[in-house]
């Protein structure tokens, strides 16, 4: 008999994360400068520590929200629909919206929740995305700012989990899936 286990290979470091993190937010902070008061738009729960450390670093006046949808099940066919868990508090017609995802995978997240604020006529809405699997997308939508390209490999850390594991390891790494022999 065995199971399967898991150990996470350490694709980008703490180190390298703030460093980024700090140059996104200053070509957020110049491309937002004539913005009366920015609104950051955190998706949940993946973007929690990224947007935390993100709006740290903005030279900006911020209002910070959250928007937490469900991501379709694997079973779920073509149109992968997804739906609102939790909407945002505060009204965003007319505003300035910085949508703050973790991951961009396949894009339809993205192309979703794009398409639900833009029913509510923000005046313009873009996006920073932590990490990027180009390799993966299924549907044409971009992030203007991405933190880092990454393969097609399942990761975690840095808010981003396994099964609710693994949020607050403080660098991202790759799951690497092993057969363990029990005892
Ligand atoms: P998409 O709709 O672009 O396919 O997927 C978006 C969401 O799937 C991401 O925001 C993220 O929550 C989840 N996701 C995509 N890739 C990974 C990954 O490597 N690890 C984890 N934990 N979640 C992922
Ligand atoms: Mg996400
Ligand atoms: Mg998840």
């Amino acid at each position: 008999m065995s199971r399967t286990d898991y150990v996470i290979d350490e694709l980008i470091s703490a180190k390298a994360i703030a460093a980024r993190v700090e140059s996104l937010a200053r070509e957020i902070s110049t491309y937002f400068a004539d913005t009366d008061k920015l609104v950051v738009v955190g998706l949940l729960r993946g973007s929690f520590i990224f947007i935390a450390d993100l709006v740290r670093e903005l030279d900006l006046p911020v209002e910070v929200d959250f928007l937490e949808v469900s991501s379709y099940g694997n079973a779920t066919e073509s149109s992968r629909e997804v739906r609102i868990l939790k909407d945002l508090r505060g009204e965003i017609e007319g505003r300035d919206i910085l949508v703050v995802e973790d991951i961009v995978d396949t894009g339809h997240t993205l192309r979703h929740v794009l398409d639900i604020l833009a029913t509510r006529h923000p005046r313009r809405v873009e996006v920073c995305a932590l990490l990027d699997k180009p390799s993966r997308r299924e549907v044409d939508v971009r992030a203007r700012w991405i933190g880092f390209e990454i393969p097609d490999k399942f990761v975690v850390g840095y808010g981003i989990d396994y099964a609710q594991r693994n949020r607050n390891l403080p660098h991202i790494g790759a799951v690497r899936f092993i057969e363990k022999p029990t005892a």
